[in-house]
């Protein structure tokens, strides 16, 4: 079995986060927006985790569509993730 620490065939994907903010009331989690890490293979999240209400992707607020965090400094802070390919290889996809 494949264990995080041995170091050798895995790859780390860095994943970035996105923010989310409640189109309704809301709870505590979403009324005023929360991150969530996703990869950006995955679906856009429609409702909150926490309260199930519906929840709306908030766009970066970011000038000239640069990220303020580039992929070092996500993998710095420990954003990361593994993937395990069906072939059984690891893969980044950023
Ligand atoms: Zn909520």
């Amino acid at each position: 079995m494949w264990s995080p620490n041995n170091g050798c065939e895995t790859t780390i994907i860095d994943m970035p986060i996105y923010q989310y903010k409640t189109t309704e009331k809301g709870c505590s989690c979403c009324r005023d927006g929360f991150e969530i890490m996703q990869s950006m293979k995955d679906k856009p999240l429609s409702c909150c985790p926490k309260c199930k209400g519906p929840v709306k992707k908030i766009p970066a607020s970011v000038s000239g569509g640069v990220p303020t965090l580039s992929n070092s400094n996500l993998r710095d802070k420990g954003f990361t993730k593994l993937v395990k390919r069906g072939d059984g290889t690891y893969e980044k996809t950023t």
